[in-house]
């Protein structure tokens, strides 16, 4: 029987390999909630860099590093010790659990939020899945599933920086520099 026909026919094989798809994702959503910010602050940099023209007094952020960083370069590695991340030590969740939480490196702490995102990501799909049935549904209802859990997770990222934001450009606040116009 072909895979799409055993899907259609088995809800029970419907339901163990969208947990498992949801797994697999919700470890590339891990990728993109943690790199797409610094990707974001990078091209703001470089834009400011280039705004501020070749004025050195202008000038008053770092260099943005000129080794290639985007979802797939470079590969995942320990933001502590740098230590590579082997394929082994990426199965979602598994891996998590089996290196007790730590670097296999440098044996620091590893956010639980990875491992939340990624069981999250599983058990929403399993349950769009269930509610939906095999069908396009259920193929709109992952998709949107999978757009709203970056921006959750990322929710609190952003509101210190629109707080942030919000301050710098608003007139009335008194610590306000009198440079920004
Ligand atoms: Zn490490």
């Amino acid at each position: 029987m072909p895979a799409i026909e055993l899907l259609a026919a088995s809800p029970a094989t419907l339901l163990g390999t969208c947990l498992l798809l949801g797994l697999v994702v919700g470890s590339f959503l891990n990728v993109v909630i943690y790199r797409l910010p610094i990707m974001l602050e990078r091209q703001w940099r470089e834009q400011c860099a280039e705004f501020s023209g070749s004025d050195p007094a202008a000038q008053t952020m770092p260099a943005v590093p000129s080794e290639r960083f985007d979802l797939v370069t470079p590969r995942s590695s320990c933001p502590r010790c740098n230590a590579r991340i082997t394929a082994l030590q990426n199965i979602p969740l598994v891996s998590w659990v089996l290196l007790g939480g730590r670097c296999a490196g440098c044996g620091k702490e590893i956010g639980v939020r990875y491992p939340l995102i990624e069981g999250l990501t599983g058990l929403l799909t399993a349950a769009v899945a269930w509610r939906f049935g095999f069908g396009w549904p259920l193929v709109a209802a992952m998709a949107l599933t999978r757009s709203t859990l970056p921006m959750l997770s990322a929710a609190p990222d952003a509101s210190v920086t629109f707080t942030l934001d919000t301050r710098a450009n608003d007139p009335r606040d008194p610590q306000r520099l009198p440079s920004e116009g």
